[in-house]
């Protein structure tokens, strides 16, 4: 028997508690209902009557009452807890959340029901939003990488950019890495390779940032000096540590992003001095640099990077990585291999590069593009100079507006641009025929070497070889006269350029390795490439009357050219004592403003006629033309 005491504590609850409780009959007639179901109630009940239950959820949960009359046994749960969504109409206020009920429906005894009613409205509300943040994650994730995507990316500079200036915050910069050739990896590897090399890329940057300890290298300088900020502490998701940050501060917005192929973006948060960005940027590279094992085979790359600081962060997030795709370019112009550091001249220069594409392609439809042709005198015994030996072919570009522009302006873009084959055709096959003629004309007068240049791009493409020798034939010069020249830096470097030498060498056309000094090749393996003609770069040669260093340089290389049966070139010339010291030092021949600026076929016709008797106890040839 309970007591009346005990009785009145128990009603107290059943008032108070927090969760709504019904007792009905089997047909749903509520017998007994606590204040907390009549208030979830209510808005369902269409003349404000509570009277039968199952009516009262018809509209809801209409299921309820088949499945109560379905109930067989005497007691025990029928339904433990249906979720029914109360319409618009009940009350949810507008633009919040409609309310949500957890119904559960249990048999007393034989004649009596029991329901349960909850509010869940406020855990449905979060378990949807605990979804759509997982669904949002993963539209912000690279899958490949397993890194935040473009979009994160986007997402967290465009937060960067909105935040109000603070001391607290500090700094950010933005580096946009790019592997550098990674496109002929990919090509040559395969693209299962390329992906997997891109994943141990994206392993090593993670690593990297977090190690930020390793950042604060050099101790007595201010901007190194280890600080509580979290500078690179970028964790294992990419995404910026809110450990290290003081309490006061705005979070760390610091993040590693995958933003497609071979290019990544570190977002660096909180950082003490613009510098660091730059510490950071080498770090990378360096990291970046060390061969990968991937399928069994070393493979090496390198990475450019674009670094803007925030300083130079003017506009929206796609404004700031379009700047940072500026600086790679610029790196990559430059090269590759380098981290640049945006500076607002260089969208100026950006502009300029794709006006001149734009322009390259009219240029070499409209004729505007031709071929001056310096002499590369020889050297010979008793001071004498023979200046027919060679002709070295230049590209020129007469604009009808800026003049005329030089090739250190169009070949790198013509090379990027895909335009360098019809370029390179144009001048190759423009001096062969003036070679020609010059034969025809001026008979013992006429150069008996023609020296064209040609880039990487012309070597890679395919048939190119064929093409040569074709222009070579049809033309009718003997393969012998024509030299070709590439560039140290890229003879040394680059196995395909290697085998299209060799090919070349094969039918009989001279190579030459020109502005020798400035790339990667040592002499040590010079006997590797197949080169006849050494050309010595004119930084060497410029210094050579004034540094004893560099007259050593040049010795040396004379001396191991000579030794492979390779002969040399002394390339800008304009002294008389420039030209005295590599005469000493044994070059063969000599080209430089000294003896002729490039200059046109006719007027080169004039000069080799007038100077053919020359002899030049002091180097310098008459006339000088312009
Ligand atoms: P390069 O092949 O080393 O050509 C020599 C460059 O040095 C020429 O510059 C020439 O005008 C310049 N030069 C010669 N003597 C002197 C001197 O005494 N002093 C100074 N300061 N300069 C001197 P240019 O014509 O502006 O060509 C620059 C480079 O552009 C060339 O260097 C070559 O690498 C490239 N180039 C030129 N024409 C072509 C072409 O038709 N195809 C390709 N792929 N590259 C070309
Ligand atoms: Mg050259
Ligand atoms: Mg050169």
């Amino acid at each position: 028997m309970v007591s009346e005491h005990a009785y009145e504590a128990l009603m107290q609850f059943l008032y108070q508690a927090p969760i709504g409780l019904v007792q009905t009959t089997l047909c749903g007639d509520i017998e007994m209902i606590n204040p907390m179901s009549a208030n979830l109630l209510m808005p369902l009940s269409s003349d404000g009557g509570l009277d039968n239950l199952f009516a009262l959820l018809e509209g809801v949960a209409p299921q309820l009452r088949g499945m109560a009359a379905a109930a067989a046994l005497p007691s025990g749960e029928i339904c433990q807890s249906i979720r029914v969504t109360l319409p618009a109409a009940c009350g949810a206020l507008p633009g919040t959340a409609p309310q949500v009920l957890s119904i559960g429906l249990l048999k007393l005894d034989a004649e009596r029901l029991m329901a349960v009613l909850t509010d869940v409205t406020r855990e449905v509300h979060r378990e949807q939003e605990g979804l759509q943040r997982k669904l949002n994650d993963a539209a912000l994730i690279d899958t490949l990488t397993q890194l935040p995507n473009r979009a994160a990316m986007r997402e967290c500079i465009q937060k960067l950019l909105a935040r109000k200036p603070s001391s607290a915050a500090r700094g950010f910069a933005v580096l946009l890495l790019n592997g550098d050739r990674f496109k002929r990896l990919n090509d040559t590897l395969g693209p299962a390779v390329g992906d997997a090399l891109i994943g141990m890329m994206a392993d090593r940057l993670r690593t990297a940032l977090r190690q930020r300890d390793r950042l604060h290298a050099r101790p007595r300088d201010p901007r190194y000096e280890p600080s509580s900020d979290a500078v690179d502490g970028i964790d294992a998701a990419g995404r910026g540590s809110a450990s290290a940050q003081a309490p006061e501060a705005p979070p760390d917005l610091s993040m590693l992003a995958s933003v497609g192929g071979d290019e990544f973006v570190v977002v660096l948060d909180h950082l003490r001095h613009p510098d660091r960005a730059l510490v950071v940027a080498q770090r990378l590279q360096a990291v970046l640099t060390q061969p990968f094992l991937v399928a069994q085979q070393q493979v090496h790359c390198s990475v450019s990077i674009g670094v803007v600081l925030q300083a130079h962060a003017t506009g929206g997030a796609d404004t700031l990585l379009q700047d940072a795709g500026i600086a790679v370019a610029e790196a990559k112009l430059h090269g590759g291999g380098r981290c640049v550091v945006f500076e607002p001249e260089m969208q100026q220069r950006a502009e300029r590069r794709a006006g001149i594409e734009a322009e390259l392609r009219v240029a070499l439809q409209s004729g505007q593009l031709f071929v001056v042709y310096q002499p590369v005198v020889g050297l010979m015994p008793g001071g004498l100079l023979d200046c027919s030996a060679s002709v070295e072919a230049l590209v020129r570009w007469r604009h009808p507006v800026r003049g005329e522009v030089p090739p250190v302006e169009f070949i790198g873009i013509a090379e990027d641009c895909g335009l360098i084959g019809a370029l390179g055709d144009f001048v190759l096959d423009t001096a062969c025929r003036q070679f020609v003629k010059w034969q025809l004309t001026l008979g013992d007068a006429a150069p008996r070497l023609l020296a064209v240049n040609v880039s990487r791009a012309q070597l890679a493409q395919p048939g190119w070889v064929d093409a040569v020798l074709h222009i070579v034939t049809a033309v009718g010069i003997a393969p012998a006269q024509l030299q070709l020249e590439v560039t140290e830096s890229l003879a040394g470097q680059d196995e395909l350029v290697q085998a299209r030498l060799t090919e070349l060498k094969a039918l009989g056309i001279k190579i030459a390795l020109d502005d020798f000094g400035t790339g990667y090749s040592s002499l040590a393996s010079l006997h590797l490439l197949p080169v006849d003609t050494v050309k010595i770069d004119r930084s060497f040669v410029s210094r050579s009357a004034i540094s004893h260093h560099h007259r050593v340089l040049i010795d040396a290389t004379v001396r191991v050219a000579h030794s492979l049966g390779m002969n040399t070139v002394a390339e800008g010339i304009e002294t008389v004592a420039q030209a005295a010291v590599v005469r000493e030092l044994g070059c063969d021949k000599a080209q430089g403003y000294l003896y002729s600026r490039p200059m046109e076929a006719s007027a080169l016709a004039t000069w080799l006629n007038a100077t053919s008797a020359v002899r030049a106890p002091h180097e310098k040839v008459q006339p000088q033309s312009h």
